[in-house]
């Protein structure tokens, strides 16, 4: 406490000291500062977080930068594991005029963005939905643009995460042992939702450009383009249809 002398000077009230102490004691213990505050900002867009939704990464924007360069008036656009909501909150908030799916499986997620997709929901549906049920995907008809970001994490990259990532939830970084499983299925479950001249928007580890790149060729997606992140790290495949 002594080291907060100096604050209670300025006649700030005590009661705000302690509650940073208790905010710093959590952030000690390696709570993401994103859970400890329950905001955190994504493309301009401020974001509510809770536990159990994964945090939105700064990586991630250089998806929607590709996908809005991509993406025409009018477009139906489907998000397979929007978590947050994040990137369909910021595609809505910078294109008018399009239809935007957003699919998310857990109760956690779905509620959380429920609540960052308030101010967008003349532009996106929130869908609760199994992004691998292939019934479920056979639903999805002439979309122009799906985007995902989906789990990528391999095993090993699980066995030695660091500390803050222990705080997210598993299911939505674990993407089996090769970090591939929701590449493949997705590709292959998606790729007759979308119409003839589409494209498919894909998050990807730095490691997995060329893994991703063969699936997307290996289901009949063609023009496949990876994109760097602002650390100069693949992190974005595109393929067309
Ligand atoms: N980019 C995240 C990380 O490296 C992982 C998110 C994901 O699996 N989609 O921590």
């Amino acid at each position: 406490m002594h080291k907060c002398k100096w604050i209670l000077k300025k006649n700030i009230d005590g009661k705000y000291i302690l509650k940073c102490i208790k905010l710093a004691k959590k952030r000690q213990k390696g709570i993401p500062i994103q859970y400890i505050l329950k905001n955190w900002e994504f493309y301009g867009v401020p974001i509510k977080l809770t536990k159990g939704v994964l945090i939105p990464r700064q990586d991630t924007e250089k998806l929607v930068d590709v996908a809005l360069k991509i993406i025409k008036k009018n477009d139906i656009i489907l998000e397979l594991g929007t978590g947050s909501g994040c990137i369909s909150a910021a595609i809505a908030k910078n294109i008018k005029n399009v239809k935007i799916f957003a699919v998310e499986k857990y109760f956690k997620a779905y509620s959380c963005a429920k609540r960052n997709l308030k101010n967008f929901k003349n532009t996106v549906s929130l869908i609760k939905g199994d992004i691998l049920n292939e019934k479920f995907a056979s639903k999805f008809e002439n979309i122009n643009l799906i985007i995902s970001n989906p789990p990528y994490l391999t095993k090993k990259d699980i066995e030695n995460m660091q500390l803050e990532l222990k705080f997210e939830p598993k299911q939505a970084l674990y993407g089996g042992v090769d970090g591939l499983d929701y590449y493949r299925k997705i590709a292959k479950i998606y790729k007759n939702s979308l119409k003839k001249g589409s494209h498919i928007v894909f998050e990807i580890s730095h490691s997995g450009r060329f893994a991703v790149e063969d699936i997307l060729k290996y289901n009949g997606f063609s023009n496949i383009q990876t994109y760097k992140d602002l650390t100069c790290k693949d992190r974005v495949v595109v393929g067309k249809i």
